[in-house]
Order: C-alpha cells, then sequence, then structure tokens
C-alpha cells in the first residue's frame, strides 16, 4: 500500500520534502463483525485547506491537524473493495474524506456519498461534483444570493471553486470578471468559461485601478478567494449593500504574519456584508447539488478543467503547486484505474 505521510509539522512555504512517499501493507478485509468498509482509491484531490493541516495547532480548527508519521487524509474518490456495512456494497462507487494511498481502511463510511452518475468522468466528484463545486454553489446561492444583472467579481478564478462560481453567475445572468495568475488563465476565463472579462492580477501594478477599469460601476458581489492585496482593492471598489462571500484566503496560507486587509473601514461606510461559510456544513444538501451540476454539465451549461496528476508519488508537488498557481484548473491525482 503506497501512501503518502506528512514527515514533520510546517511554518511558512510547504515543500515536497515535508512529505514522503512510502510503502506498507494494504489491509484488504474488514475486522469481523465491524461496520468498516475498505476501498480502493481512484483519484485523491489536492485543496489549499491542506496547508492548514500540516500546521499544529493549539486550539482545535474546523478540520483536524494531520499528525507526521501518518498518512495524509483528503477527499478522494474510492471503489469499495470489502465491506461490513449494511449502507456498501463491494464495487459501490464512492466519495469522501479517504487517503493519500491506494487502500483506505474507513472504520465507519457514513459520511461517504455514493456516486449517483458515473457516466460523468469519475474524477469530477473531487472537484465539480465534489466539494469544491459545492463551496461555489453554496458561497453564491446562500451566501451572496446574485440576482440578475449584479456585478460579479471571483479571484483564483480559474481554480476548482473559481470556473463554477463564474460560470453559475453568469447563468444567473450576472456580469462577471474573474482574476488569475497567467496569461493562459485569464485566456480561459474568457474563452472557455464565459466570463465577461478576465485579468492578469501579476501583470497589474496597481489592483485599484485595475478593478476600476473592469467595474467603472463599482462591484456587487466580490467571491472571496485569496485575501490579501486583491481585499483591499476590492473594499474600495463594492458598491453600497455588496456582498462578499468569505470562502477562502489562499495568499495568507503560508504567511507567519498575516497581511490586511487595511480597508475594512469600508464594510461599514458601504454597508456591506462579508460573510465566512465552510462547505462541509452545507453537504446534508449535497444530493440536490449533484442532480442540479450533473444536469448542467450533460446539457453543457458549464464546462469544467481539471490538472491530473498520475501517481501518487506527484501528490506532493501537486499540492505545493496550488500555492504558486501551477495548477490549470482543478488539481487532483490519479492513483489506480478502476
Ligand atoms: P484553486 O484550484 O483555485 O488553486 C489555488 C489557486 O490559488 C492557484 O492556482 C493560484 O491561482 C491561486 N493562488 C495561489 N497563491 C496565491 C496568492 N499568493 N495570491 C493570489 N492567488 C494565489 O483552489 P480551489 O479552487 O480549490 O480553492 C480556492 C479557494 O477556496 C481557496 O482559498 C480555498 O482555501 C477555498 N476553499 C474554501 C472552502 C470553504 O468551505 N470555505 C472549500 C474549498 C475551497 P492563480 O494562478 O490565479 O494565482
Amino acid at each position: 500500500n503506497r501512501r503518502v505521510i506528512l514527515k514533520r509539522y510546517v511554518t511558512g512555504f510547504p515543500s515536497e520534502d515535508d512529505m514522503e512517499v512510502v510503502t506498507g501493507t494494504a489491509r484488504l478485509a474488514v475486522p469481523a463483525g465491524s461496520t468498516a468498509v475498505v476501498l480502493k482509491n481512484l483519484y485523491v484531490s489536492c485543496d489549499p485547506y491542506m496547508r492548514g493541516r500540516m500546521t499544529k495547532h493549539e486550539d482545535p480548527t474546523y478540520v483536524p491537524d494531520f499528525v507526521p508519521g501518518e498518512v495524509l487524509t483528503a477527499f478522494g474518490v474510492s471503489k469499495v473493495v470489502a465491506s461490513g456495512h449494511p449502507g456498501f456494497a463491494v464495487g459501490d462507487l464512492v466519495w469522501g474524506m479517504t487517503g493519500w494511498e491506494e487502500y483506505t481502511l474507513v472504520p465507519n463510511p457514513a459520511l461517504f456519498f455514493k456516486i449517483n452518475h458515473p457516466e460523468i468522468p469519475l474524477s469530477y466528484y473531487t472537484g465539480v461534483l465534489g466539494m469544491p463545486g459545492m463551496t461555489a454553489y453554496v458561497g453564491l446561492f446562500h451566501v451572496a444570493k446574485p440576482k440578475k444583472g449584479e456585478y460579479v467579481f471571483v479571484s483564483a478564478a480559474s481554480g476548482a471553486v473559481g470556473q463554477i462560481v463564474g460560470q453559475l453567475a453568469k447563468l444567473t445572468g450576472c456580469y462577471v470578471v474573474g482574476s488569475a495568475g497567467s496569461d493562459e488563465k485569464v485566456n480561459l476565463l474568457k474563452a472557455k468559461f464565459g466570463f465577461d472579462e478576465a485579468f492578469n492580477y501579476k501583470k497589474e501594478a496597481d489592483l485599484n485601478a485595475a478593478l476600476k477599469r473592469y467595474f467603472p460601476e463599482g462591484i456587487d458581489i466580490y467571491f472571496e478567494n485569496v485575501g490579501g492585496a486583491m481585499l483591499d482593492a476590492v473594499l474600495l471598489n463594492m458598491r453600497l449593500r455588496g456582498r462578499i462571500p468569505v470562502c477562502g484566503l489562499i495568499s495568507q496560507y503560508n504567511l507567519e504574519q498575516p497581511e490586511g486587509p487595511r480597508n475594512l473601514a469600508c464594510v461599514i461606510t458601504k454597508r456591506l456584508r462579508m460573510e465566512g461559510f465552510i462547505v462541509t456544513d452545507h453537504f446534508g444538501e449535497y444530493h440536490k447539488f449533484e442532480e442540479e451540476m450533473a444536469g448542467y454539465l450533460k446539457e453543457g451549461k458549464i464546462t469544467y478543467i481539471e490538472d491530473v496528476a498520475v501517481g501518487l508519488e506527484k501528490a506532493p508537488a501537486a499540492l505545493i503547486g496550488l500555492y504558486t498557481g501551477r495548477n490549470v484548473g482543478k488539481q487532483l491525482v490519479k492513483v489506480a484505474n478502476e
């Protein structure tokens, strides 16, 4: 059983060397009398929040810290190869929190979702049909509540969450602009995902001026993925009573001293609403989301790009690439053929 373990807790920017691929023995049978399942992992996800789990926290956060020497856990798509649980049969395809390893014994699979659309590429269940897709949906529709004709800005817009946010906002009839960190990504946003405009934030010396260029009348909804300097510039450009679903702050995850925002006074003067959310709080409505999103994909109303690293040994580099923008689209790792 090849697996990726955390070698040590991380401070600052993570490196591949903070993780290690090791080989052990797989347990392929469930303990007698238990309700465990054994999963063969097909695809595992690389997600930005995993960096937070590499730090030792004094007080518990919303997700447990990783433990040095132990396998990294992450969302993934798997096949049940042994089951003591009445709700899961050998051969079932599922997604949920599994391990960065070939086989995972899950003592209680109750939190796994069965995959209802195996005709769609299974890897999509790490992204558009899984946690990141649902993040886009929840942040946009439950938190921001867009109306037709509103001005929407999305940062990290070509990524797993951002590409779906932009397309859902377009389906709602909004004017949508995205920012991304390369010209290739900017082209994708406009040519593939149908954003009205997009810009490369790395080429803008003055983010405030860039936003004024794309939003002369201001921003109604900012889907926040990055934080830092971008959030500060956005605050200056929000319209009265704008909404900011705070999804993530990736520009801050590797900093020992977080930066900003310095323009929080805009929240008062413009009567803004900023609201953080965690997608897992909304997993109760997952299957409703799955049906809606599967429909959009089949009708061609939503398109989707993923960046697939092949083989578990590629997983550490793939994860670290999220923090430099190396990924183009949703980053995941293919572990095995079905
Ligand atoms: P992405 O697929 O967008 O990958 C991360 C991207 O972030 C990179 O490709 C890069 O794109 C951008 N980035 C990296 N470093 C920086 C930086 N210093 N400044 C600005 N941009 C940077 O990731 P996801 O779509 O999976 O996640 C997007 C955000 O959503 C993250 O903040 C994540 O933590 C958050 N999230 C929150 C959830 C919740 O429940 N609240 C659930 C899931 C995700 P570029 O080249 O454009 O810079």
